[in-house]
């Protein structure tokens, strides 16, 4: 109904793993859609030189904390925080007041974050009512509005019983199940990681064989089921053998690993300060080093912030009472880079392509999230982020814009940052910052590229914009609903 904007990326290194592209090219948006990646131009031109364009970056375990603690995190200022990181889809966990076990909750959120427009939102569904553990959600009514993953996050399914029988349902809808992996009668009561660093310090210990069994009994009962399980927030060097060690026995198993467990170790718990106090505990370099041999095979899959907004009068309590948990939507790019890719001392982990396959194909992939994580082709919708190699960048917790700043990368100077954010043709993020355009609330109803007409980089004007809201909606559930419809019952 009406023209089209188009808009070209001018020179950036392209960097698609789903393809296998990586190039210096010209990516071009027409409207929602890619047009073309290659030599060709047209329409208004952004300056792209010396940048990397990825897909936008897929995050497997957020908490957004709405509803019920939006003092911490709201689902609009998560997603905020998520453009600003260079993400273009979250996955939400159900841990929220009341809990996403069922329908109406989950429906709440995915409308939240399409009002606020900044990020796609796939929420995860609950495993147990109220995560108790016992009596299983309503996961065929969460399935029929487009939930593919069910965890109880934050609490372990400890019964075998429960995990199994949840394991089957999901099966029928070939979903996942994504288990909180830590024993909780081995964990009881711990605040960090078991050893003698913990006995020193007099904090009650999280052993490392907590996660390891849970981990075993879930890959076992997957196994035997036929099931899809994914493993959140490894920790330790012995679950990355296990992980492994099933993956080649072709159990139906992916895994994540944080940018805290694969950069960050237990000595910093040594000042109390709660903001390293996280679970499962930050632990030993050689889990730091096993979890990143894990990432460079691929027994890891997807890198994930298990963003965990605290506000500061929850966070800043004494270690014992302070509830564990990091912020990571901004940083964990950086991380990454600053980590693995570019480190200062030994030799690289990942390449950059590696690193944009764990922070975005991997994990759209892993959760069938359709229209994120590549190809970059024409046709393929223009989720896209844009960033800076070599931007070095010192981390200010109160310029974050999650509303709760308690990141453990606080004062550290890290290398890269997003520059652009692009989410169906729209800036969430341009020039480093959020762009009001991406609201399509915002009455105007222009996409982002119109709204830039005033950045220097920008050529001469071609087109009108167009008018109308994006159909955020459609596109975040379509690809999701149409495996999930096939299956009414509930469990
Ligand atoms: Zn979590």
């Amino acid at each position: 109904m009406s023209a089209t904007t188009t808009l070209t990326l001018t020179g950036a290194r392209v960097i698609d793993p789903a393809s296998g592209r990586d190039e210096i090219a010209n990516v071009v948006i027409e409207g929602e859609r890619i047009a073309s990646v290659g030599d060709d131009s047209a329409g208004l031109r952004l300056d792209c030189d010396g940048l990397v364009v990825t897909p936008g970056l897929v995050d497997l375990h957020v908490h957004l904390r709405e509803p019920g603690g939006e003092d911490a995190e709201t689902v609009a200022s998560g997603t905020a925080s998520a453009a600003l990181g260079g993400f273009t889809a979250v996955c939400p966990m159900a841990n929220t007041q009341p809990v996403a076990d069922h329908a109406g909750v989950i429906e709440q959120v995915k409308q939240l974050a399409t009002a606020a427009g900044r990020c796609d939102v796939y929420p995860v569904g609950a495993i147990t009512q109220h995560l108790a553990g016992e009596r299983l959600a309503e996961l065929g009514a969460m399935a029929a509005v487009g939930v593919r993953c069910f965890s109880d996050d934050g609490i372990p399914v400890a019964s075998a019983q429960v995990m199994r029988r949840a394991m089957a349902y999901a099966r029928t809808w070939d979903a996942i199940i994504c288990n909180h992996a830590e024993d909780p009668a081995l964990v009881s009561g711990g605040t960090a990681n078991e050893g003698e660093l913990a006995a020193r310090l007099g904090l009650p210990g999280r052993p490392h064989e907590a996660e390891e069994v849970m981990i075993a009994r879930d890959l076992l009962l997957a196994e035997g089921l036929g099931a899809r399980l994914h493993i959140p927030h490894v920790s330790t060097a012995r679950a990355v053998e296990l992980i492994r060690e099933a993956k080649q026995r072709g159990v139906r198993v992916t895994a994540e690993a944080t940018p805290h467990h694969f950069s960050l170790t237990e000595e910093l718990a040594e000042d109390f300060d709660a903001v390293y106090r996280v679970n499962p505990p930050l632990r030993t370099r050689a889990d730091v080093e096993a979890i990143r041999a894990g990432l460079a095979d691929g027994t890891i899959d997807a890198i994930a912030t298990d963003h965990a907004p605290h506000a500061p009068e929850h966070k800043e309590q004494e270690w014992g009472h302070a509830p564990p948990g990091m912020v990571g939507l901004e940083t964990a790019l950086a991380v990454t880079l600053t980590e693995l890719v570019h480190p200062e001392h030994g030799e690289p982990t990942l390449t950059l392509p590696q690193a944009v396959r764990a922070l975005s194909t991997a994990p759209a992939r892993s959760r069938d999230i359709p229209g994120h994580g590549g190809p970059l082709e024409p046709g393929a919708p223009a989720n896209l982020a844009v960033f800076d190699p070599e931007a070095r960048w010192t981390v200010q917790p109160e310029d974050l814009v999650s509303r709760s700043h308690n990141t453990p990368f606080a004062h550290r100077t890290l290398r890269g940052r997003i520059v652009h954010t692009v989410l169906r043709g729209r800036f969430t993020v341009h020039d480093g910052a959020l762009t009001d355009a991406a609201d399509p609330d915002d009455g105007d109803g222009e996409p982002a590229v119109s709204g830039q007409l005033n950045h220097t980089h920008l050529g001469p004007v071609t087109d009108p914009p167009p008018a109308g809201p994006t159909p955020v909606e459609e596109s975040m559930v379509a690809g999701a609903e149409a495996s999930a419809a096939q299956e009414g019952s509930s469990a």
